[in-house]
């Protein structure tokens, strides 16, 4: 297997080389209050976080305390705080429905405060750079794909099991003795509040992955530095016309490309583009030019697994799979980028 060569601090984490950036935020100290507003909480984030900049650099550049001392309140601590506040005036998606989750309010999503997973197991098919993952899929999205191909799960958030962050943390540890290399936090977007949690009760050095559709806001945007080691992100469309379209979403550009930027900025990024039949022209040459301009040192799949799920019937253009054709040119886009870490 060829090394993906911009996915370098993920692999020392994976190595117990380098300690998980949640492990380095839970060796911040903060004290704050509970009662604090949401404005203060956020002044005291804003402090902390350069504590974990400078702290993160040492480690990473001179190899010093490469494995840095847990405390008892911590920037998780801090950042849980927040995210508890937010859920009452729902903002953790670009949706911004403002309900409050807390007292069962439903926003576009229809997830109450307490996550639930459909499903947590060793993946063996995703890159082969993370596998095998431990991925744990949580229920509910906050877009709605015609093609779907997790329907079932992201229509019906209310079944599955409940994300306790205590019993899955011990899951996860219990993964990672069977030989799982990372977390891989699936359709996260509306669960920031119970993924942290979850970390935050965790005992082992395991990388944390943001496997997602990158329509987070960005609040939560800033609350994932010093959490998240590689965003396993989507960019699906091209244009805001095709996203509205398909997954019913505004502003698709402005937002993914805006949280993509600021995950580059603190992370590492493996970037998935799913190729869509009939979309070359309008979505997957203007991705890959986005990418290969703006984030060019990301690891990159180019997908060919679309097939026609859930209301793609309604949608004659995209109701059939890709042409062989298609992959083709796809192909020729991509090499002809000039990305140079590209998975195909
Ligand atoms: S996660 Fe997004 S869709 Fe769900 S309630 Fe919050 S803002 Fe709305």
């Amino acid at each position: 297997m060829k090394e993906p060569f911009f996915l370098q601090r993920y692999q020392k984490v994976e190595r117990n080389e380098l300690p998980a950036k949640y492990r380095i935020s839970r060796s911040i100290p903060v004290t704050f209050e509970k009662t604090a507003s949401l404005d203060e909480l956020w002044y005291t984030h804003r402090l902390k976080i350069q504590d974990y900049r400078k702290l993160l650099t040492s480690i990473d550049t001179d190899g010093h305390n490469s494995y840095p001392i847990i405390t008892n309140s911590s920037l998780i601590d801090l950042k849980i705080a927040i995210l508890e506040k937010i859920i009452e005036k729902c903002h953790f998606c670009e949706r911004r429905c403002y309900v409050n989750r807390k007292r069962d309010q439903k926003g576009y999503c229809r997830i109450g405060a307490i996550s639930r997973y459909a499903s947590e197991f060793l993946h063996t098919g995703e890159e082969p750079e993370l596998v095998p993952s431990h991925t744990i899929f949580f229920t509910g999205c906050v877009f709605s794909c015609v093609y779907c191909q997790n329907w079932d799960i992201a229509t019906h958030p209310q079944k599955g099991m409940i994300a306790d962050p205590a019993e899955l943390a011990k899951l996860i540890e219990k993964r990672h003795k069977q030989g799982a290399r990372n977390v891989n936090f699936v359709t996260p977007t509306p669960h920031p509040h119970t993924v942290i949690k979850i970390i935050n009760n965790l005992s082992v050095n395991i990388p944390v992955i943001w496997n997602s559709n990158m329509y987070h806001s960005k609040e939560i945007a800033e609350l994932l530095e010093g959490v998240v080691d590689v965003y396993l992100a989507d960019l699906r469309y091209g244009n805001d016309c095709c996203a509205k379209k398909y997954s019913k979403v505004d502003e698709y550009m402005k937002v993914v490309t805006e949280n993509l930027t600021h995950a580059y900025s603190n992370a590492e990024i493996l970037l998935r583009h799913l190729v869509l039949p009939g979309h070359l022209d309008c979505c997957t040459k203007p991705a890959v030019e986005w990418v290969a301009t703006h984030i060019p040192h990301v690891r990159f799949n180019l997908m060919f697994q679309y097939t026609p799920h859930h209301l793609a019937y309604k949608y004659p253009e995209i109701n059939k799979p890709l042409a062989r054709q298609e992959m083709e040119k796809a192909i020729e886009i991509v090499l002809s980028s000039g990305l140079e870490d590209v998975l195909v």
